[in-house]
């Protein structure tokens, strides 16, 4: 399993991270061994009837790479590259990423290889049932709880928590987080990634003495992530000069109009045509004039080539992944601050813990109450990971790692290895 898994280049870039963080621990190989090992993988198929009354076969997954420290916690991924081997890095990802802010969750991740985009929202449905019911055994709010992630949203968390319902017999609505409200969701959880990327990003500021109120910021990526961190930047006063998404990249030193431009989007589904900026090329704005950048789109785009170039003097990563060890080299080097992806965007499974929590009390916080636990949670573990960074005289991202494996290894000894 190891070997095949090394094989993909994410899985491969996470664990060489993993690796140098494990060294400083002084980690046990033992220790290490199973730390590199996912919990439990799981394959099925997903037959379904399509609108043409035909039937088709689609493989399904489910990773539940670490319970040391609680049940499994990752979304459900339905996209055409989804194998065995991307599901089962994303799940280790996931580990270190509920370790790191300190969530009582271990690792998980899901999919479905398949294209939304050639399937009705009837055929969806269809295949998030079969997907769920497959999975009745394993999932649960005490065994692994999945959420949304790329062509999954909370329409699909709707079905699964039906179908869950429906075989145990009972409502469940903690089995997934990423729910609608009005079955269970929580509040402020739509806006939490991006959220918590200005929050994590407004404190790094301050603590490189940078004055917010000056700070010029560029995101790629105009999604969930990246709309809600434009959002916020502005709320906080600071001047969102870059923003992006598929189509291309607009550029405005005076500063964007933040509203004007969600408007736009949501009105367009994409920001193609929009007047608020000078067109540039994506590749061209990631190392365009400022002090934050926010990769907040896709896995590999700040690379060796373009990392000599960047301007930014604080990265911040909302994307999963955006930069290659290569470039991190680069920044290291060249001293600018990366807070890495599983600080920078654990806003969302911050607020999916939050979500969790009060499904099993049955009892709802209002939004405000959402945000000042969030901005708690962010902080207290930001503090924390920034400490280690200067005690051991290392990056973020190491520190990161360092954290979130000293946590799961504590969790592991206590409860011991049941051999
Ligand atoms: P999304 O689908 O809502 O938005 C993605 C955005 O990226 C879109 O605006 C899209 O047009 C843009 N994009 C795609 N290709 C691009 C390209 N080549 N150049 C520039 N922009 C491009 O997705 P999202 O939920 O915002 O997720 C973005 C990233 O953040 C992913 O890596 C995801 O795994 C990560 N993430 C998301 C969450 C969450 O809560 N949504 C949480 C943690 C991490």
């Amino acid at each position: 399993m190891t070997t095949a898994v090394r094989e993909i280049s994410v899985f491969g870039d996470a664990i060489a991270y993993f690796n140098e963080a494990a060294d400083l621990l002084e980690l046990n190989p033992s220790i290490r061994a199973i730390l590199t090992h996912p919990s439990r993988q799981i394959i099925f198929s997903i037959p379904f009837q399509r609108d043409s009354g035909q039937f088709e076969v689609y493989t399904g997954y489910r990773v539940q790479y670490n319970f040391a420290r609680g049940p499994a916690k990752g979304g459900i991924r339905f996209h055409p590259g989804v194998t065995l081997d991307e599901v089962t890095a994303l799940a280790f990802w996931m580990t270190w990423k509920c370790a790191v802010v300190d969530l009582p969750f271990g690792g998980g991740k899901g999919g479905v290889t398949c294209d939304p985009a050639t399937l009705s929202q009837n055929e969806l449905e269809r295949i998030t049932r079969r997907y769920a019911a497959e999975l009745v055994e394993v999932i649960g709010p005490d065994k692994d709880v999945p959420a949304p992630d790329v062509n999954t949203n909370a329409q699909t968390m709707a079905w699964i928590m039906d179908t869950y319902s429906m075989h145990v017999r009972q409502a469940t609505p903690g089995v997934v987080t990423g729910k609608p409200l009005a079955i269970g969701g929580s509040k402020g959880r739509v806006e939490a990634t991006g959220r918590g990327v200005v929050i994590t990003a407004m404190d790094e500021l301050a603590n490189m003495g940078i004055n917010a109120a000056k700070a010029r910021i560029v995101i790629q990526g105009f999604g969930n992530v990246g709309m809600y961190a434009a959002k916020h930047f502005r709320e906080c006063g600071c001047n969102v000069v870059g923003i992006s998404d598929v189509t291309g990249a607009y550029y405005n030193e005076a500063g964007i109009d933040i509203a004007n431009g969600i408007t736009y989007a949501q009105e367009h589904h994409n920001l193609d045509g929009f007047r608020g900026g000078e067109k540039i090329s994506n590749g061209e704005l990631l190392t365009s004039a400022c002090d934050v950048l926010v990769p907040a789109a896709l896995e590999k785009v700040l690379t060796a080539e373009n990392a000599p170039k960047i301007q930014a003097r604080l990265i911040v990563e909302g994307a999963n992944g955006p930069t290659t060890p290569d470039a991190d080299r680069i920044f290291n080097d060249r001293g600018i601050t990366v807070i890495p992806d599983i600080m920078g965007n654990a806003g969302g499974v911050t607020v999916s813990y939050f979500e969790w929590v009060q499904d099993r009390m049955g009892y709802f916080w209002k939004e405000a109450e959402v945000n000042e636990r969030l901005e708690d949670f962010l902080l207290t573990n930001f503090h924390e990971l920034r400490g280690m960074s200067e005690r051991h005289r290392i990056p973020y991202r190491t520190a990161a790692y360092m954290l979130a494996i000293d946590r799961v290894v504590q969790s592991l000894m206590l409860r011991g290895v049941y051999a």
